[in-house]
């Protein structure tokens, strides 16, 4: 599969590299603003909030809660066709803001509003190769809340 044929890749530029490059070692940015104080995802040049331009990129804490979801049972774009049912998510970072994402790691009956997160990484694109992106997924955070390291996610 080419990255011409599938619908999962994300396309990043000179302003979003730092965010990739980040997720590529398994660490998650967010912005945030010098004016007001907020963070904000997706990453902007300047804050949504108040529009100053003096706006950061921070490391995120990789923990989150699940705002919202939708369990997905079919998709027609590859390569989703071959990964359904998946749960697409809203997530509120414990940063503050929201984000569009896929829930891992838990059985559709087990999602509860406000459950606990922890964000783990999901190679897509060619292995080893320039175009390759370690996207954002969440799995749930073990209850004890220790020992287990982010990772990666198939
Ligand atoms: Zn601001």
């Amino acid at each position: 599969m080419t990255g011409a044929d599938r619908f999962d890749l994300p396309e990043a530029d000179a302003f979003t590299r730092a965010y990739w490059d980040a997720t590529a070692q398994g660490r998650l940015l967010v912005r945030r603003c010098g004016a007001c104080g907020l963070a904000h995802h997706p990453p902007r040049e300047f804050c949504p909030h108040c529009w100053s331009e003096d706006v950061t990129w921070e490391p995120a804490s990789g923990r989150a809660a699940l705002y919202t979801w939708s369990v997905v049972h079919r998709n027609d774009l590859p390569p989703f066709s071959a990964r359904t049912p998946y749960v697409a998510a809203v997530v509120e970072l414990a940063e503050g803001p929201r984000m569009m994402t896929e829930v891992v790691g838990a059985g559709t009956s087990a999602l509860w509003a406000g459950m606990d997160l922890e964000v783990a990484f999901r190679a897509v694109g060619e292995r080893g190769k320039r175009g390759e992106y370690m996207v954002p997924v969440f799995r749930p955070r073990p209850v004890s809340g220790g020992g287990r390291a982010r990772g990666v996610v198939q």
